[in-house]
């Protein structure tokens, strides 16, 4: 294929034309440039024609795409907006919107570093360290995540090639884009794409099925745990002992005998010392229903494409995982399943002493350490919005050693004591952590302190 040239007026099938301004970054299946049409700067990414199977349907797919536009509203998809004009050979592209500066790749996350380039010629590139503000913020990219993929199968696609190259993720916030649309296909249908080696199904390994949404499940759960673990689930002393990889070797590991790193009945696979210790030091901390979530997905669910995890359960897991962070003042942060449990839902630190109450509210708890946060996920109705805070745990003001949950909505809530009586809660105000205290949120929400 010809490359475009700098300057280069690319004519749009929606009218006028886009000038080419620089390359930003080339692909298996293109390059992107970054142009400007209609006064407006965006990348265009132009397709090696010849690697497309069937260039016509995967271009009338494209135009569909664009036409039904990103799900919900697309603020978390980088899509498809407008298609240029064939060329005489038959090579187009299609316009989209840039990835916002503040954004790192996941591929850079997963490092831990990017390279930066050098200001001056000759100076060197420089290392910068990429990581997420805090652990809370790396879970509630992971909800985005999971969010973006249930939005999408829910308009009937499915995406086909998720892998480490397709997300970029806001480090401080745990907002997220979905990049690299243009794989996305009504669910059934494929225009050629097979997927990313590693994060792919099994059965499109071993080319009994094409990318649909059960694969997509699939590749999720191995972004998810990439993500969480620092490391692939399926390479371990079995994956090891192949000296090269070859295509053979990733057909047997990734797609005839898989063997999850930590499958709790097959013990061939397991993370070596000295090469997978990211994956040996964090497994370890996460809560056991999270590692049961993992081993699920890739001992039963790497065999059964309808036994893998839906998304809604994931968000589930993964806001309780979100609540599950203890930030104790004593300054440990760390999952409750490591606090010394010293009643049915009472936890004790074992590095200052104290007594953390805990909140049940849906099928939830929270921990009530000082500071924690009450999120709209908790006191609002079918919600699973776990970054808007309702509410927080502080001290009283007057009272020292008292606590309380103080509301930050602009709505009331009801507080209900054991002996019965009630009092309201204002914006602003608080509650004390009183055990066996019952809190209305409203709209049918309760909570209840529980001992
Ligand atoms: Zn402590």
């Amino acid at each position: 294929m010809r490359e475009l040239k700098i300057n280069e007026r690319i004519p749009m099938e929606a009218g006028g034309e886009a000038a080419v301004i620089q390359e930003l970054g080339r692909g298996g299946q293109g390059i992107v440039y970054l142009v400007r049409y209609k006064g407006r700067e965006y990348a265009l990414k132009w397709y090696f024609i010849s690697r497309i199977k069937n260039p016509e349907a995967f271009r009338n797919n494209l135009r569909r795409n664009i036409e039904d536009g990103a799900p919900e509203g697309g603020r978390q998809f980088i899509w498809p907006l407008f298609l240029t004009k064939q060329k005489k050979n038959g090579a187009f592209g299609y316009l989209m919107r840039l990835a916002p500066r503040d954004y790192d790749s996941f591929t850079d996350i997963y490092n831990g570093y990017r390279w930066e380039k050098p200001r001056a010629k000759g100076q060197p590139a420089r290392k910068i360290p990429v990581r997420f503000a805090s652990l809370d913020t790396m879970i509630t990219a992971a909800v985005n995540i999971v969010k973006a993929f249930r939005a999408l199968h829910l308009t009937g696609k499915s995406y086909q090639d998720l892998n480490d190259g397709g997300f970029f993720i806001n480090t401080k916030t745990g907002d997220i884009l979905v990049c690299d649309c243009d794989n996305v296909a009504p669910d059934g249908q494929n225009f050629g794409i097979g997927g990313m080696p590693g994060f792919m199904a099994p059965e499109v390994v071993r080319g009994m099925a094409m990318p649909n949404v059960l694969t997509d499940r699939y590749s999720l759960a191995v972004v998810l745990f990439k993500l969480f673990f620092r490391g692939d689930p399926l390479e371990g002393s079995k994956v090891l002992k192949c000296v090269v990889m070859t295509e053979e070797n990733d057909l047997i590991h990734y797609g005839k005998d898989p063997v999850f790193i930590y499958d709790p009945d097959n013990a061939s696979n397991r993370p070596v010392k000295g090469v997978h210790n990211n994956v040996i030091r964090l497994w370890s901390i996460y809560p056991e229903f999270i590692r049961q979530a993992f081993t699920l997905s890739f001992t039963y669910g790497i065999r059964e494409p309808n036994a893998r995890i839906i998304e809604k359960s994931w968000i589930q897991m993964l806001i309780q995982l979100k609540l599950d962070i203890v930030h104790c003042q004593c300054g440990r942060t760390a999952f409750t399943s490591t606090f010394e449990k010293t009643g049915n839902h009472t936890l004790t630190c074992q590095k200052c002493g104290s007594t953390i109450y805990t909140l049940g509210v849906k099928d939830y708890e929270l921990p009530l350490n000082p500071g924690a946060r009450l999120y709209a996920c908790l006191t609002e109705k079918n919600s699973d919005d776990c970054e808007t805070v309702t509410g927080i745990v502080i001290e009283n003001r007057l009272k020292k050693g008292l606590y309380g949950i103080k509301n930050m909505t602009r709505d009331s809530w009801t507080a209900v004591f054991p002996d019965g009586t009630e009092r309201q809660v204002g914006p602003r105000s608080g509650v004390p952590i009183w055990k066996g205290l019952d809190i209305s949120f409203g709209d049918g929400v309760d909570g209840k302190i529980l001992l």
